[in-house]
This record gives C-alpha cells, structure tokens and sequence, in this order.
C-alpha cells in the first residue's frame, strides 16, 4: 500500500501547534532605508536631531504628503534608473548613456562642462523637482572656477589720472 499522504498531512497535531507557536521571521528592515512606507530611497536627512532619517523628497514634504510622495517616487523609478546607470557608466562611457536616455528631453542631457558627479547631482535635484520635493527645475550644474581659471583674465587696474604712487612720497 502506497501512502498517499501529504508530508503536511502526516505531521501531528502537536507538532501543527509547535509549528504555529513559532515566531514568523522577523521582516527584514534595512536601517538605511527611509522609513516612510514604501519608500525605495535611502534615509539622508535627519531633520531635527531625530535619528531618524528620511530621503531627500520626504524630507522636504509634511507627513500629511508623504504617501503621495511615496507614489510619485515610484511612479519615477526610470528616473532613478538613469540617475543609477549614469553614476555607474565609467568616465567615458557616462555622457553617451546620458544622452540616450534623455533622446526626447534635450534639455536633460549633460552641459559641455558638467562633469559625471556635478550632472549626477543635477539628476538628484532633478528628480527632487518632479516629484514635488523642490521649487525649481535646477539646470545644468557648471564647476565653480577656481582663482588660476579667472587670473589671466583679469587686466591690471589703469593708472588713475591724478593719483601718485606712495613710493613718489617718501
Ligand atoms: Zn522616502
């Protein structure tokens, strides 16, 4: 005679009840995330000394909103994925992948003079613009120069007619 039973079948009642008492697994919290339900975003901002901390679109909103922020950060996850693909791209590869993703926003791909990390953070605050976390579209985020980048251009100050120099008075 073949038994026919399930292994679920065969288990005993008290082995069923030992079963049951077993604590579920506890669901796996990642500390990094933020803790905004459903959020895919990483916790950054502490506002005020909580430790608790919540993305950078979260943060910016009433908690009154933060479901529908939650709902926008989702409906923008392709964003997220460029934002990722161009932080991954190496140092030749970043502006072509920028360029194809952005095909139909022009005004999306990279300035001339943006470099990979400046145009990744352009990307972030864009992100934060569409989904209703900042004010302003942000543009193309340009290097600060630096004191040699404006030094030959400057010209030396003209003689100033009626002026003498200290060095005539002593
Ligand atoms: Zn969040």
């Amino acid at each position: 005679m073949t038994d026919t039973a399930t292994p679920e079948a065969r288990r005993t009642a008290r082995q069923l009840a030992a079963a049951a008492r077993e604590a579920p697994p506890a669901p796996e919290v990642d500390p990094t995330r933020c803790p905004a339900y459903g959020c895919p975003l990483r916790g950054s901002v502490d506002q005020g000394g909580t430790g608790r901390f919540l993305c950078h679109c979260h943060a910016q909103v009433d908690m009154a909103r933060w479901q529908e922020m939650t709902h926008l950060i989702r409906a923008h996850d392709w964003m997220l994925a460029i934002t990722r693909q161009v932080k991954a791209a190496g140092s030749s590869e970043w502006r072509r992948a920028a360029a194809l993703a952005w095909s139909i926003e022009p005004d999306m791909a990279p300035d001339p003079q943006e470099t990979q990390a400046l145009y990744v953070a352009r990307l972030v605050q864009d992100f934060e613009f569409r989904v209703g976390a900042r004010r302003e579209k942000p543009g193309p985020m340009l290097p600060q120069r630096t004191w040699p980048a404006f030094a030959p251009q400057q010209q030396p100050a003209g003689p100033v007619a009626g002026a003498t120099s200290i060095g005539s008075l002593v």
